[in-house]
């Protein structure tokens, strides 16, 4: 697998150098003459990022000059396999407020004067790219996540209609849109979108809001001067939205790396079953780490009072975590090893018949419980436990698991409880 790589178009901020390791600027030519500016490269959160100012560093160039061949061509080149793509929009909705976010996900091309298609000649044959859905949703869905965890005002949908500019729409132009069924208005997305899908990479927009075009009577028609001013007052929330994605992205590289650390095991303990075996990840320090410090970032803030782990392997990560979030431990034990009073609960295992049982006086009531254990498959161990915890009526915060077999729909045991699982193995 290449090295992941994510492209980002527009005034962003992001080309600071002082939010970016190892910052390189690069003056680059393309088969489409130079992208419009120099390639910002360097890395957030150890993922490497490639940044072009769509309009220049300066600004100093209008909609319609913009070279988005020479722009994705330069960050496919590069080896970009996303571009996070960054726009000031007009609103055509009531509900579309300034300062809103849209993360887009249609467009209309009403653009007239640009260069829309890498395919200028079919010497290979016929190439009509498919456009139905020209934003990326792994993009999208990221985005909306980003704008939701830092409660910014956002749509999770919303169709741009893109215009040749650089002029802004007359009031029946406006009115003409609305009936369309546009909801924001810019002048550069569609070209950049139907480049980026043509060149194979995936492509999603983070709107922001800035006016309400001229269709509202009410209102103030848009002018440059107003779209600048809320531009200003929004760009460190687009930065956040930005960062946070890279950052997930980064996230979903640690967990890939985790899950090449465990070692499966055929037919162990029985024929047919695939054991995921967490001893080849735990025996290593920096593995340790990232696991624990997962699971920390996800529970810091829950006011857990106890951290119950399932025997066995959920005894040391119910340990690791509860020493780190500052928690009791409570133990789920395989049946006739706790010495004091118990209530137990019998089971089905994928491979056999259990029973876990729990001393009694180890949760009080109302005490907020995270339950943990290294795996899930079909559920039951789980779903006793939670039992267990419910019996001395503790309260379920969630149940946590470093690794979820989806097949084996273990989660429907669970149904009535919140489940978290970092890796997954699927018809694996
Ligand atoms: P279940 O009750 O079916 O969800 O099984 C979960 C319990 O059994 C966990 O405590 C796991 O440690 C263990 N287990 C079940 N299947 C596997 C597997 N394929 N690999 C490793 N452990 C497993």
């Amino acid at each position: 697998m290449g090295k992941l790589k994510i492209g980002i178009i527009g005034g962003s901020g992001l080309e600071d150098p002082n939010l970016l390791d190892d910052y390189k600027e690069k003056e680059v030519d393309t088969p489409f003459g130079k992208p419009s500016s120099k390639l910002i490269t360097g890395k957030l959160f150890g993922i490497d990022v490639v940044i072009i100012s769509r309009h220049g560093k300066k600004h100093e160039i209008p909609p319609t000059q913009v070279n988005n061949k020479a722009n994705i061509f330069a960050l496919k080149y590069e080896g970009c396999k996303y571009i996070l793509a960054t726009t000031a929009v007009g609103s055509l909705r009531e509900e579309i407020k300034r300062g809103d976010f849209v993360i887009l996900d249609q467009f209309i091309d009403f653009t007239k004067r640009r260069d829309v298609t890498f395919y200028d000649k079919f010497e290979f044959g016929a190439i009509h790219t498919p456009m139905a859905n020209p934003f990326s949703e792994k993009l999208r869905k990221k985005l909306i996540e980003a704008c939701s965890e830092f409660n910014f005002s956002h749509h999770k949908t919303g169709t741009v209609i893109t215009i040749e500019g650089s002029r802004f729409s007359t009031r029946a132009e406006s009115y003409m849109f609305r009936q369309w069924g546009a909801d924001v208005i810019n002048m550069s997305i569609a070209p950049e979108a139907i480049l980026a899908n043509e060149a194979e990479v995936e492509y999603a927009t983070i709107a922001m809001t800035t006016d309400y075009d001229c269709w509202k009577n009410d209102e103030e028609p848009v002018s440059w001067e107003m779209v600048k001013e809320i531009m200003k007052d929004n760009v460190e929330k687009v930065k956040k939205i930005l960062l946070r994605v890279v950052e997930s992205f980064s996230r979903e590289e640690e967990i890939r790396k985790l899950k090449e650390n465990i070692r499966t095991i055929p037919d162990f303990p029985k024929p047919g079953i695939m054991f995921r075996d967490i001893t080849t990840l735990l025996k290593d320090k920096e593995n340790v780490k990232k696991l624990i410090d997962l699971f920390y970032d996800r529970y810091k803030e829950m006011e857990i009072d106890a951290i119950a782990g399932i025997e066995s392997r959920g005894f040391a990560l119910a340990g690791m975590l509860a020493g780190r979030l500052g928690t009791g431990l409570v133990l789920i034990r395989k049946p006739g090893k706790l010495p004091a009073e118990t209530i137990s609960e019998v089971y089905n295992l994928e491979y056999g018949v259990d029973s876990v049982e729990i001393h009694k006086d180890s949760i009080s009531p109302g005490q907020k419980i995270l339950l943990i254990d290294d795996l899930i498959a079909t559920g039951g161990t789980a779903g006793a436990s939670c039992k267990l915890i419910e019996a001395l009526k503790g309260e379920i915060v969630e149940c946590c698991f470093v690794i979820e077999l989806p097949d084996l729909k273990g989660k429907e045991k669970l149904a009535r409880y919140p489940v978290f699982s970092l890796i997954k193995f699927e018809g694996e």
